[in-house]
């Protein structure tokens, strides 16, 4: 564990905030830890990104969490990045480790955790709607996980199949694309869905593009949307028997990741999940 003195972490975001639901969490398992450490959240321009990092190596920070429009950009001013991280090409996570700073991608250690509570997910046949960012890191660590294969379907198709082409050649996974038009209708075999998109963000009732009718009871259907956690995929999902997962979850155990990877302690994710539901008032 770095020494005992003062220890700070920072979340770089790029737009204003008061708070963030990590921080929450983080400082409520500092305090439960006994650790004097301090996790700031800092509202950092994307054109002051190269000046912050050296601001963090010249100020002795332990790490951080970087988020939207830091994640790519970030890695130039980097040391090394994990083998996720470096697949992914994105970090939201960076660890000082002597005098280097190391960039992690903790999304989706944390989803896979989360998912392996109702399955594992090797040789098993996902379908994940998006490709975005989260999508990106979920695909990555799922294929790392040996899953059979990962069905992306997803609006663009661009983005689409840049991550196909990514899981294919770089993750060794077997991937194809599927270009959403009108809605998806689930294959049969499949075992698990995941919503990687940002629908349900703020709005339970938003419809991810998915025909219903197609779950069976013999899936399992994630939704990467915290807020709020009872997403409408998630409810008629769970009306069609199917087990289901939210994604209070993967952000808890990103958050858990994230801890150990900073102090070298195991946080208690109990307190990470009642931090996370009293801070989203659940
Ligand atoms: P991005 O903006 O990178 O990607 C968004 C994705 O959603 C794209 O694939 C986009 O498709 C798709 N999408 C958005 N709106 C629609 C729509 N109306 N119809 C069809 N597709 C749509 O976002 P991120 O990947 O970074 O984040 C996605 C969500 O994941 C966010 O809500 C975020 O809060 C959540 N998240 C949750 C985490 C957790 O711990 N639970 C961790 C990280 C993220 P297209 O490519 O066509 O634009």
């Amino acid at each position: 564990m770095p020494d005992s003195a003062l220890q700070t972490l920072v979340s770089c975001m790029g737009q204003p905030v008061a708070g963030n639901p990590t921080q929450f969490m983080m400082e409520r398992c500092f305090h439960a830890a006994g650790l004097d450490w301090r996790y700031l959240t800092l509202e950092v321009p994307a054109e002051n990104l190269a000046d912050a990092m050296k601001g963090m190596r010249s100020m002795g920070f332990q790490g951080g969490n970087f988020t939207i429009p830091h994640k790519v950009a970030v890695i130039e001013h980097l040391d090394d990045l994990s083998e996720a991280a470096r697949l992914m090409g994105a970090v939201n996570c960076v660890n000082r480790v002597g005098d280097q700073l190391v960039g992690e991608n903790t999304d989706g250690k944390g989803f896979v955790q989360s998912l392996k509570e109702l399955v594992d997910p090797v040789d098993k046949k996902v379908v994940m709607i998006g490709a975005g960012g989260a999508a990106r890191a979920i695909g990555v660590e799922v294929g790392l996980n040996q899953a059979a294969e990962i069905t992306v379907v997803n609006r663009t198709p661009e983005r689409g199949q840049e991550l196909v082409d990514l899981l294919n050649n770089d993750v060794k996974v077997t991937s194809r694309l599927v270009v959403l038009d009108g809605d998806y209708q689930v294959p049969e075999d499949t075992d698990i869905v995941i919503n990687a998109t940002s629908i349900g963000l703020g709005d339970a009732d938003a419809r991810v593009p998915l025909d219903v009718e197609t779950l069976t009871s013999q899936m399992i259907v994630a939704d990467v949307i915290f807020n709020p956690p009872q997403t409408r995929l998630l409810r008629d999902a769970a009306a069609k028997g199917c087990q289901v997962l939210d994604g209070l979850g993967m952000l808890v155990n990103q958050a858990v990741i994230g801890f150990k990877i900073w102090t070298q302690v195991d946080p208690d994710p109990k307190v990470m999940r009642e931090a996370l539901e009293e801070y989203l008032e659940l």
